[in-house]
């Protein structure tokens, strides 16, 4: 009979009430089961044995096999410590104890061979090791042999408590002892023998007591690879269950929008990137399937103008569409860009803001009912209930990472059947984890830029070059270009924010006089109206300059302007400098970033400033990012499985991802259902995994 591993923790032999409080307090080991993937943090080689001539200074972990040679009692400012005076053939060093003095004393018998195990420390001429691991040689060599030992995750309450890796690494040698080390397959023969992965059981082992560093490696692997595949299965599975149960409105026909626009008004010849990802739209909502895809592209990459394509074939198809932004500045930008493609082709759009009028908003919401007006754009505005269309059919999301899914999901309540969706994020998010957030998604990727962009040229300048930087702008300005200046605000320093905002307005004011010069500013604390009449007078010509806080990242089009200066660039995220650098190079003239910062940077500033210098590609930035901040910090990821990996990583493991995602995706096309004998084992594991609500709560 196998045991079952739902056991609670406190029935393992040697747990006991007080350990098993301590481990659900801080592991949050419920059930054999839990222990069980409890994967170790790291291992220790512990084949090697040292000869104390053999230490060096290096604070090394090490293990000695000699035998305690006396005891003796030393003062110190606060009480005492025990030192014990430890030998062997080649020398002789100290055991030291600052706590548990009289049951170490009392335990521990001189002249018997001991394997001491711990961090050497050099001092005044002596090696010491303080508060060794320590156990009679006779019983180190009756324990479970494995190569590396395992170091488990602890606190400092479980080890304060007495709960060691050495009492970790024996209840887990009980666990197995009572399993007898057999837990049931997780994966199909045809999986394990494509990729030779060893059995779940072997893992299992291997993982807690590596037989060699091959088999662990093989082990890691295996779990790993399981680890990453169910989360893979799972969001795909999603994908086939909404995609089958969830009708969309089919836009069957290519009609007369879309194609006169096509001939007679593109303003440009499209990039293959934004055909390809057209087609793939197209193919979406032509199915009879509701799209939900995802659109990644790099700013200034045309994320707008396949927006606008996809609306024309909903209009096509007798459809209403919506544009929604996250901020006023972007919508009313989107909807005077989009207001000039309509004219031509006598399409009816309106804009619909928190701040617009009680009598505009009347005609909208008439017009919007009866089916007179074909586009709505705007902000969270129009997500309220007493906005109501009368046929909504596809709705375009921009810069998705400041829309929740709740916010998404209102959008699917404006209708008896829910819209198309396209989210729109300039904010590239790199493809392993794209793939593990967005996994339930459809992703399009735009990744060429049109034709004839010069790449931005980025350098990084300290304060004290300043001069030199107004001198640069007055020779960009007299070649009639524009140049932004951005500064920091965060909430918790606001005052202080705007005060540098301030102070820097000041000194460029006097640096760049009227009339010569005309200076615009933009910040939070402005009124809307006269934070839209100064962007207008930027956006229009007026003025040389635009100070701002980053109230202008997203979506500000201004493409004469060339220059863009941020200010204390050290305190922005590489995401938030990459999106700022993004608003020059939209002409045809060469661009510049320049990234101020003091001399005072930490090695994570240093990294994020060499990295916008070296890179203008939003993914590999993206890339560095996760790296640099984990993907906790990454929007999105909180929704996501990601953070709860328990031994997978997917910035180490992403090549193990993609194998993962590949074999989910083989599976579920053979069989959709996973009903075939071959996919018992998977199909099982799945129900499990849907009951715990995670994988690692489901293996026998
Ligand atoms: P984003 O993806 O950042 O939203 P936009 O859609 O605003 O980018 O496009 C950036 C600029 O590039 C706009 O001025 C747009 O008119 C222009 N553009 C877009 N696609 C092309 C193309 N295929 N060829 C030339 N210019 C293009
Ligand atoms: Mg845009």
């Amino acid at each position: 009979m196998s045991v079952n591993l739902q056991t609670p923790i406190d029935y393992l032999k040697g747990v006991g009430p007080n350990r098993a409080d301590l481990l659900r307090s801080e592991l949050g080991i419920q059930t054999y089961q839990d222990l069980i993937n409890l994967f170790p943090n790291r291992y220790i080689d512990r084949t090697k044995y040292y000869k104390i001539n053999e230490l060096q200074r290096n604070n090394a972990e090490v293990q000695i096999i000699g035998v305690i040679t006396g005891f003796r009692e030393v003062a110190q400012k606060r009480g005492k410590r025990l030192v014990a005076d430890f030998k062997d053939d080649t020398g002789m060093m100290e055991l030291v104890w600052f706590r548990g003095q009289k049951w170490i004393r009392e335990s521990l018998k001189i002249g018997q061979p001991y394997l001491i195990f711990g961090k050497t420390n050099w001092f005044s001429g002596k090696y010491s090791m303080p508060h060794p691991e320590i156990e009679l040689q006779s019983e180190h060599d009756g324990n479970l042999r494995s190569a590396m030992q395992a170091i488990y995750p602890s606190t400092e309450k479980l080890s304060n408590k007495g709960v060691t890796n050495k009492v970790v690494t024996k209840i887990m040698q009980q666990l197995f002892l009572e399993t007898k080390g057999r837990f049931v397959e997780t994966l199909s023969d045809s999986i394990k023998g494509e990729l030779k992965l060893i059995s779940k059981s072997d893992a299992l082992f291997n993982v807690h007591f590596p037989k060699t560093i091959e088999l662990l490696a093989k082990a890691q692997f295996r779990l790993k690879f399981e680890e990453l595949f169910y989360i893979q299965l799972q969001l795909i599975l999603k994908n086939l269950i909404h995609k089958s149960k969830i009708k969309g409105f089919p836009f069957n026909k290519v009609g007369d929008y879309f194609n006169t626009f096509y001939k007679d008004h593109l303003p440009f010849e499209l990039t293959n990137a934004q055909k390809r990802v057209l087609k793939e739209i197209r193919q979406d909502l032509g199915s009879n399937a509701q799209m939900n895809r995802l659109l990644q592209g790099d700013v200034g990459s045309g994320k707008t103008i396949v927006a606008f394509m996809s609306i024309l074939m909903g209009l096509d198809n007798g459809f209403q569409c919506c544009l929604l932004a996250p901020t006023a500045i972007l919508s009313v930008q989107h909807y005077n860009g989009l207001k000039e493609l309509c004219k031509p082709l006598d399409i009816s759009i309106s804009l619909l803001m928190g701040s617009s009028k009680t009598s505009e908003r009347k005609i909208i919401h008439e017009n919007l009912e009866n089916g007179n007006l074909q586009i709505l754009v705007g902000t969270h505005a129009l997500l309220e209930d007493k906005v109501k269309f009368k046929n909504l059919g596809l709705a375009i999301i921009d810069e998705q990472h400041r829309f929740g899914v709740a916010q998404r999901s209102k959008l699917w309540h404006k209708n008896t059947s829910p819209p198309h969706v396209l989210v729109m994020t300039a904010t590239p998010i790199p493809r392993t984890l794209a793939m593990s957030v967005y996994g339930d998604l459809d992703i399009s990727v735009i990744d060429e830029l049109p034709a004839g962009r010069k790449p931005i040229k980025t350098v990084h300048r300290f304060d004290n070059n300043r001069l030199k930087v107004f001198k640069f702008m007055k020779d960009e300005i007299a070649l009639g270009r524009q140049i932004y200046i951005v500064y920091p605000l965060i909430q918790e320093n606001e005052k202080m924010d705007y005060k540098d905002l301030m102070d820097g307005y000041e000194s460029v004011s006097r640096e760049f006089p009227m009339p010569e010069y005309q200076i615009s500013i933009v910040h939070g604390k402005m009124k809307p109206a006269d934070k839209e009449y100064e962007m207008q007078r930027f956006v229009k010509g007026e003025t040389n300059i635009m100070v701002a806080t980053t109230v202008i990242e997203v979506g500000v089009n201004v493409p004469n302007a060339s220059v863009m200066i941020i200010e204390s660039a050290e305190r922005f995220g590489l995401s938030q400098l990459h999106q700022l650098r993004g608003r020059v190079g939209r002409g045809a003239e060469q661009s510049y970033c320049i990234l101020m910062t003091s001399h005072k940077l930490s090695q994570n500033s240093k990294t994020r400033l060499e990295t916008m210098v070296r890179s203008s590609d939003g993914f590999e930035i993206a890339e560095v990012d996760l790296k640099l901040r984990g993907p906790g910090d990454i929007m999105g990821t909180q929704q996501s499985g990601v953070l709860n990996l328990k031994i997978a990583d997917i910035i180490k493991d992403k090549d193990i991802l993609q194998e993962a995602r590949y074999y989910a995706k083989s599976v579920l096309k053979l069989d959709p259902s996973l009903v075939l004998p071959e996919h018992k084992e998977i199909l099982e594991t799945y129900r499990q995994m849907s009951k715990y609500r995670n994988i690692w709560n489901y293996i026998s």
